[in-house]
This record gives C-alpha cells, sequence and structure tokens, in this order.
C-alpha cells in the first residue's frame, strides 16, 4: 500500500499535484501544508486528498519533504466555501486556498498555540466607586484600564500597568484572572455591555426582534435603512445577543470605514475582546488575530474584504456594513465577490447574515424579491435628523467661478455664516484634468495609457491617474517651446486652493487619495471637522462612504455629469448610490439639509427620478429596465480579460476564443456573446486590453460551459502568451 497525497499548489494551474506521503510519519491529513519541491523549487501546498492505493499513478513520484502541520487550517466550513470557489470562479485551488490563509503560514511558519492569561473586569469592579481609590492612584489606573476591555498579560508593560496592582485589585474581588482555557467559554460570564443609552426607535426595535426570535438560524437579512437611520445601533444590539451566548461575531466593512471612530463605537458598547484587520498591520499581528479568532479568544472580528476567511471557533453572526460597496469584489487575482462568500459561508455555518446600506446592491434587492433574503426597512432618521432639501442647478450659459454657480457660492456663504459645514463633493483629484499649451494645443498624454495627464500642482508634476506614472511639470511647451501653457477645469486641489483664499477665516479639508495616503491622516481629517464650527470639506467618493459629519448642512456636487453618460450598464446604480449616500450627508443631527446638484443635463431622466423619488423607487425602476434588456441580475455574465503590448495580438487571441464559444456544442440560443470589445481603459501601462462577454440566463448552464471550454483555450496558438483573466460576475465591464 502508497499512500499518495494530492496537494494543491499556489500555481496558476487548474489542477492538484500528486506526491507520496512521508514515510515514518503519521498519514497526512487533509488541509495541512506540505512541504514539497515543485519544477526544482521549493513550495508550500495543501494536501487536499489523501489516496491509499496499490497501483502509483506514476512511477516516478516524489515525496513530500516533510507536512507542517498535523491538524487542517481550515474549519470544515471554509474548505467547502473555498473548493465551491475554485469551481464557481473556475480558478486554481492552490491560489485560493493561499488566499485565505495569512502570509506567515503560507510561508510555513509553525501553528503555536500558546496560553494567554488574561486580567478581566467583574460585576463588583464594574460597580465600584473608582473615586474612593483616590489615595491609590495607580489601583484606579489599572480599574478604569480593566473597565474599558479586558488585559492581556503580554500587555501589561505596554500599558504600563504591574502584575501586583492587578492582584491588589483581584484580592479586593474587583477581577478576575482568566487563562486560555476557560476564555473560551467565559464570555457570558464577563460579558458586559456599557455605555447603552438610546432607546431604540419602532422600525430599529422590530429589526432587532425579528433577528433574534430566528434563535442563531441562517437568515439573510437586508438592513434597508437611509442614510443615518441608526444601522449601526441595530448591529449593536444583535450583537448583544449573539456575544451574550458566548458566540462569535465577524463585522466586514469597505475598506476605508475602518477608522478609529468606527471601531470606537464597538469598544465603547462591550466589554469583550475585539480584533480588527487594519490593511496596515503586521503579519505576525495579522496571524495573532488569525489565532484568536480560531480558538475563539476573540470575539468580534473587524476587517475589509478578505477577513472573510478568519476562522471562527464558534460562529455567532456575520455583519457587512455598506453592503452595495464595490471594494467586496476583488479586482485583481482571484475575482471573487465578499459579498456572496459571506452568505454562503452565514448558510453553511447555519448562522444569521446581517447585510445593511441605505443603497442596496440591485443584486441583493434581485434576492430578496426571489425570497432569499430577507428586507427589514429603516425609513426614519435616528434621533431628530431632518430631511433634506435637494435642488438641481443648469449649468447651462451660467458665469462659473473654479465650477461653482454664484448660487451654489451664496448658498455656501449662508451655510458658513450660521456656523454650519460645507460639503462639496467632486470627483476629479488634482489640480486641474488638462494641461495645454495655448498656442498651438499641445497636450500632455501618458504613453503607456493613451491618456491625459492631470496637473498636481503641489507636486508641481503631472500624474497619470490610470497608472499612477508621472514626469516633472515641463516650463515649455514640448511640441513648440511656447511657455504659454495653461490649465483648464477644475480638480479637488484646486478647488482647495480658491475656496482658502475666498473664505480666508474658514478652515477647508480636502479628502481625496493624495491627501489621504498617509497613516492616520483620514482621522486626522475626521476628528478635525467632527470637532464641529464652520468647515468646507471637498472630497472624492471616499465622503459619500459611511462618515458622520453631523454639523454638514450644505452639500454641493459640481460636477457629475460623466456618470450620466457612461457605456457601463450599472453606471445608474452606480452614481444613483453615490448621490443618496453624499445628499445623505446633509442635515444629520438636529438641522436641516439642503442639496444642490449641479448639470448641464437636469432633465436627465435618471437625475429627475432620482430627486423626485428615494433609491428605492429608483432601483425598483431600473431592475425592472435590467429585465427587459435581460441584464444582470436577471442574467449571468462572465467577463474574458486579455492583455498584450500588441494590440492586434489581443484582439486576434479573443476572436479565436469566440470561435471556440460560437462552434461549441454547449452553445445555446440563449447564450450571448459581446466582443471582442476595447475594455474601459483601453490602454494601461502599455497593454492594450480588450475583452469579450458572455452571457447566460442560467447560472448553471454557463458555468458548464465555461467548464467544458476553458480546457479548449490552450488550444488556441498565443493562449500562452498573451494574459488573461476569467471574471465571473464582474462589476465593471
Ligand atoms: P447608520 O449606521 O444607519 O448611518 P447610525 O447607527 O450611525 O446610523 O446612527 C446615526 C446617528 O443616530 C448616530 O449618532 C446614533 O448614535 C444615533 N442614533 C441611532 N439610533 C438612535 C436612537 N434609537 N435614538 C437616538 N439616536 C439614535
Ligand atoms: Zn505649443
Ligand atoms: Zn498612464
Amino acid at each position: 500500500m502508497h499512500i499518495v497525497v494530492q496537494v494543491a499548489l499556489p500555481v496558476p494551474l487548474p489542477h492538484l499535484f500528486n506526491y507520496l506521503a512521508p514515510s515514518n510519519t503519521p498519514v497526512p491529513v487533509a488541509g495541512a501544508r506540505a512541504r514539497v519541491s515543485f519544477r526544482n523549487r521549493k513550495m508550500i501546498g495543501i494536501a487536499v486528498k489523501i489516496l491509499k492505493t496499490k497501483d502509483l499513478p506514476s512511477k516516478n513520484l516524489k515525496q513530500i519533504e516533510h507536512m507542517i502541520d498535523d491538524q487542517s487550517l481550515f474549519s470544515p466550513t471554509l474548505w467547502q466555501i473555498l473548493h465551491w470557489s475554485a469551481q464557481y470562479y473556475h480558478f486554481p485551488l492552490g491560489i485560493i486556498l493561499n488566499h485565505a490563509l495569512p502570509l506567515l503560514l503560507r510561508q510555513g511558519k509553525t501553528l503555536q498555540e500558546k496560553l494567554h492569561s488574561r486580567w478581566i473586569i467583574n460585576k463588583a469592579g464594574l460597580e465600584f466607586k473608582i473615586s474612593s481609590l483616590q489615595n491609590a492612584p495607580k489601583q484606579q489606573q489599572a480599574l478604569a484600564a480593566l473597565r474599558s476591555q479586558p488585559i492581556y498579560s503580554r500587555e501589561l508593560k505596554e500599558k504600563k500597568i504591574s502584575t501586583t496592582i492587578l492582584e491588589i485589585l483581584r484580592s479586593k474581588g474587583l477581577c478576575d484572572l482568566s487563562t486560555y482555557e476557560s476564555q473560551i467559554t467565559d464570555w457570558h460570564t464577563f460579558f458586559l455591555v456599557k455605555d447603552k443609552n438610546l432607546k431604540l426607535n419602532n422600525e430599529q426595535e422590530h429589526a432587532v426582534q425579528a433577528m433574534i426570535n430566528n434563535n442563531h438560524h441562517y437568515v439573510a437579512w437586508l438592513l434597508a435603512g437611509t442614510t443615518g437611520s441608526g444601522k449601526t445601533e441595530v448591529y449593536l444590539n444583535m450583537l448583544e445577543n449573539v456575544l451574550s451566548h458566548g458566540k462569535q461575531a465577524l463585522v466586514l466593512v469597505p475598506e476605508i470605514n475602518l477608522t478609529p471612530q468606527t471601531i470606537a463605537r464597538f469598544r465603547e458598547r462591550f466589554n469583550i475582546p475585539i480584533d480588527v484587520l487594519h490593511s496596515s498591520l503586521n503579519h505576525s499581528k495579522r496571524l495573532a488575530v488569525w489565532l484568536r479568532a480560531r480558538s475563539g479568544e476573540s470575539a468580534i472580528i473587524i476587517g475589509t474584504r478578505s477577513a472573510l476567511f478568519t476562522p471562527l471557533a464558534r460562529p455567532g453572526v456575520i455583519i457587512i456594513d455598506e453592503e452595495h460597496d464595490n471594494s467586496y469584489k476583488q479586482q485583481d487575482g482571484w475575482r471573487y465577490q465578499a459579498r456572496d462568500l459571506a452568505v454562503l459561508r452565514a448558510y453553511k455555518e447555519n448562522i444569521p447574515i446581517i447585510m445593511g446600506s441605505a443603497t442596496p446592491a440591485l443584486e441583493t434587492l434581485y434576492n430578496v424579491r426571489q425570497g432569499k433574503y430577507q428586507q427589514l426597512n429603516l425609513t426614519q432618521r435616528a434621533g431628530n435628523a431632518k430631511i433634506i432639501h435637494q435642488q438641481l442647478v443648469d449649468l447651462k450659459g451660467q458665469q462659473l467661478q473654479y465650477g461653482l454657480t454664484s448660487i451654489l457660492l451664496r448658498k455656501i456663504r449662508k451655510h458658513l455664516n450660521d456656523d454650519n459645514q460645507v460639503l462639496l463633493f467632486l470627483n476629479r483629484r488634482g489640480f486641474s484634468p488638462i494641461f495645454i499649451c495655448h498656442d498651438c494645443g499641445w497636450l500632455a498624454k501618458c504613453q503607456g495609457c493613451e491618456r491625459y495627464y492631470t496637473l498636481h500642482q503641489h507636486y508641481r508634476q503631472l500624474r497619470c491617474h490610470y497608472c499612477n506614472n508621472h514626469r516633472q511639470l515641463p516650463d515649455k511647451c514640448l511640441n513648440c517651446t511656447s511657455v504659454n501653457l495653461i490649465s483648464i477645469g477644475v480638480g479637488t486641489e484646486q478647488l482647495e486652493q480658491q475656496l482658502t483664499k475666498l473664505f480666508p477665516d474658514v478652515p477647508v479639508s480636502r479628502i481625496d487619495r493624495d491627501t489621504t495616503g498617509k497613516k492616520g491622516a483620514l482621522e486626522k481629517y475626521l476628528s478635525n471637522i467632527n470637532r464641529g464650527g464652520k468647515h468646507i470639506l471637498i472630497g472624492t467618493q471616499m465622503l459619500a462612504k459611511g462618515h458622520h459629519f453631523p454639523d454638514v448642512t450644505l452639500v454641493g456636487l459640481l460636477d457629475i455629469d460623466g456618470a450620466l453618460f457612461s457605456t457601463n450598464f450599472r453606471a445608474a446604480e452606480h452614481f444613483a448610490q453615490l448621490y443618496t449616500q453624499v445628499a445623505g450627508r446633509a442635515g444629520r443631527a438636529n438641522k436641516d439639509g439642503e442639496v444642490l446638484l449641479q448639470t448641464y443635463h437636469p432633465k436627465h431622466p435618471l437625475l429627475t427620478t432620482l430627486l423626485s423619488n428615494d433609491y428605492f423607487n429608483f432601483a425598483e425602476q431600473t431592475l425592472l429596465e435590467r429585465k427587459l434588456l435581460q441584464l444582470p441580475p436577471w442574467t449571468n455574465h462572465a467577463l474574458f480579460r486579455a492583455e498584450d503590448l500588441n494590440n492586434e495580438k489581443v484582439v486576434e487571441f479573443l476572436i479565436q476564443l469566440r470561435k471556440l464559444l460560437d462552434k461549441h456544442p454547449l452553445k445555446d440560443q440563449s447564450t450571448w456573446l459581446m466582443g471582442p470589445v476595447p475594455s474601459l481603459t483601453q490602454k494601461r501601462n502599455g497593454y492594450w486590453r480588450w475583452q469579450l462577454l458572455l452571457q447566460h440566463p442560467s447560472r448553471k448552464y454557463l458555468h458548464q460551459l465555461l467548464s467544458n471550454l476553458l480546457p479548449l483555450i490552450k488550444t488556441i496558438h498565443s493562449a500562452q502568451r498573451i494574459r488573461w483573466t476569467l471574471d465571473i460576475d464582474p462589476i465593471e465591464n
């Protein structure tokens, strides 16, 4: 008898690789890491299948050098989901399994599950009058720290708290010391809810009750709540219920929401270990979070898209905030949709999932219609927040000052005079989008992308927004040497500069990718703004994503017309979401809000629908249109993307691919093909980009066709040379 192990390796090949099990060691287990040599390279793979056989599949099988783990690194549910993903996304299992592990584990670091002891407050400690310790400031400080969250022994040094002081508190019966094993089950004993002083309104109460009544079983909830309607408050109440049963929660947020403010809201409420998977976290911290989640030590794990793969000892609920956000779709490599995989995970774990948004994705609303998701509504703004007044301003024939009409300028002045804040939305960063020679018309263009550069005055650079390539600002025209170079059009950088001149007494904050690149920069802006008082905020779509600006009363949208005439069928949906989210920043707290939208096309149906109805009416109407046009979510898309330095070769490759499809026996009457057509960004970094779209009303059928087609692609002559990928359920086509 031989033991053959089928190993998934992180290489772009669709199959598994056979190896002999190492001799004189226990039989490998599926899900454990194996160190192997592959094409003369050392590699770490994951054992997927263990076969006992008399006949070897091949004579010269290599032996696994050694098994790193004696247990699986994947829970049974994650294991299933990742296997399902390999099928569904038609993507190599080895890369997918790898993606789901922290980097240090991919590199072979051994699992060391240590005993951790931890100090936790108890009921007596919480009710104790801290001021009575005024003669013992160190005890006072330690007790205060414990009240905000449990403290691991390993953190004591960093927090400048001594064990002696904690022992004293313990002898007074004010806190406990808990070790690793007991922590797994001890949540309900030390679990405490703090600072809960809001009374839920009827809709919030109804939503929470509906969720709780389901006894922690699988239901996919869509929490459809207007901006500022108190969705987070609903999450917190549901969490309270789940956590009090000693179960863990996974909270996914869009990248940009991962600010200390968001996290503070969770920490302020619960006295439990909360772990945050920041992108700035180093790899050993990342692994530590992974281990704590897996052992059941941490109660809440908050993170972006990839946090979805965090193992949980006792999963209780998954929450996806701003579920419509595009950042949940991975845009390179394995292009998964984290929202869909999260629903699958909740289903497999049999736990509830809550998807919250003021502007749900049409896919999600479609699933509600199909009876797959349950919708709960929050239609009232929480607290005393007022409704907003919206107005369109026709740009035609208007005198503009830095892109602002006189009506908008007047309003800005008025709102600032009332000590309120103004938010101006301009989705164009940089100083100016066009930099041109006034004498000969020469424009500077990025050679790699065939697109014009954007002027960035502060850096004295021309930058390409497609490939990030940049060059020094020329002082004369490269065509006619004239020095008469001028800029046309307004970007956020210029708007900031001009408004600072116009309103010298008012602080101006610009929030875009250029100003928030540094760690902590965004937080600094947000806290400055939330300190209150008059303020002008200028920003790109970064501003639209769920931040609270309680003092903003006026929102101006400067130039949105580009969104009205896009060829992408999803553009309307994205614009409606953006508009509703941006407009939703106005008039929170106790103040009336006003929204002004400047456009050359005030009669455009998209604008009139949005302004006279709410987002849900728009969505309803758009879903109907998509049905008539047979577009997703009513049908399914798979997109082949291809790129090469040689434009003709890309097209030729896709033409061959199309031919393969056209003559494929599985191609039926409902299979619809579009292309090859150029991608939206037709050239990037020197690479020409084209695509071929495949559509079918049946998801199952489409995937069958793809499974049959993919092995044939290598018969296309240029398939080895051309870079191509398959994007399932693409959102950018
Ligand atoms: P959303 O997540 O829907 O944007 P939040 O949960 O952040 O809304 O709530 C918006 C604001 O309203 C917050 O300042 C929150 O503290 C407040 N709020 C939420 N629920 C209530 C309530 N029931 N009563 C009073 N204020 C509330
Ligand atoms: Zn010139
Ligand atoms: Zn470029």
